[in-house]
């Protein structure tokens, strides 16, 4: 079992699937975590007394609104006094093809785009001055395998935001190692949660003939990922994307 005593981490999204599954790793291997929501503060509030008050706190915060993010970060450091990890999992997968109305098109396009790649930009700004002004820290994104491999014609707009978390993810492990800060993404191919839900109940064979290990991804293995990213025990990698898709995607 890896030992995160002593890490505060910040988990956007916390509150179900793969964050939810990430926060109870995380404070599982001794870490305090605070478990970020959009709207749903029941559902966050839940998760954290299953995790314990002196191990967990909820906070609320719309990343579909320009400069949310910012005050999120803040409020998050302050629990704790500091942070020493982010895990950018927030994410919104809409849908919306070439053939739908002009309006719906940029409305989708401009709300994946703020949630999924500015709004984890903005964070990540805000992680990047604090965790140079504290001696290092260390940044985690979840993205895709769309991001790589490209998605279907109604969710180009999320293949498009996920390459630029990988983009932005390998920028910053360039640019700020230096200050040790470390950035992984993580990539993920289809996982079973209410994201996908729908989707994986629709098209079942079809999804389980294109992934050779014969299921989705369980959002634990995500959250092992994560773990493992956060715990320090590969520094060295960082700038990498770590893949989770059965080998559906081998790249
Ligand atoms: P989910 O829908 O269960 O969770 C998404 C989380 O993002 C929720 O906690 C939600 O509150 C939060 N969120 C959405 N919009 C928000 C907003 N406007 N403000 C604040 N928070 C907001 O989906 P999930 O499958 O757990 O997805 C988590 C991450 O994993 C996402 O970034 C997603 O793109 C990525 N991912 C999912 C899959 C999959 O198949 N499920 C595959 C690859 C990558």
């Amino acid at each position: 079992m890896l030992n995160l005593t002593g890490k505060v981490i910040l988990v956007t999204g916390g509150s179900r699937g793969i964050g939810a599954a990430t926060a109870r790793t995380l404070a599982g291997a001794g870490a305090q975590v605070i478990v970020h929501y959009g709207r749903n503060a029941a559902e966050a509030q839940a998760l954290v007394t299953e995790l314990g008050h002196d191990r967990a706190v909820a906070l609320g915060a719309d990343l579909s609104r320009p400069g949310a993010a910012a005050p999120l970060f803040r409020e998050a450091a302050a629990w704790q006094g500091r942070l020493d990890v982010l895990v950018n999992n927030a994410g919104v997968a809409p849908s919306v093809t070439v053939d739908d109305p002009l309006d719906a098109w940029t409305a989708t396009w401009a709300q994946t785009l703020q949630v999924n790649l500015v709004a984890l930009a903005d964070l990540c700004r805000e992680a990047i001055v604090a965790f140079r002004a504290q001696g290092g820290g260390t940044i985690i994104n979840v993205a895709s395998r769309a991001a790589f491999r490209g998605d279907n014609p109604n969710a180009m707009h999320y293949a498009a935001s996920k390459g630029g978390v990988i983009a932005l993810t390998r920028s910053i492990a360039r640019g700020y190692a230096k200050d040790n800060i470390l950035a992984y993404a993580v990539a993920p191919g289809w996982v079973r949660t209410d994201m996908a839900e729908g989707y994986l109940r629709e098209h079942a064979q079809e999804i389980a003939r294109e992934i050779p290990l014969g299921d989705v991804v369980p959002p634990e293995e995500v959250a092992n990922t994560v773990a493992f990213l956060a715990s320090g025990l590969a520094r060295h990698m960082t700038g990498a994307t770590l893949d989770l898709n059965g080998a559906s995607y081998v790249r």
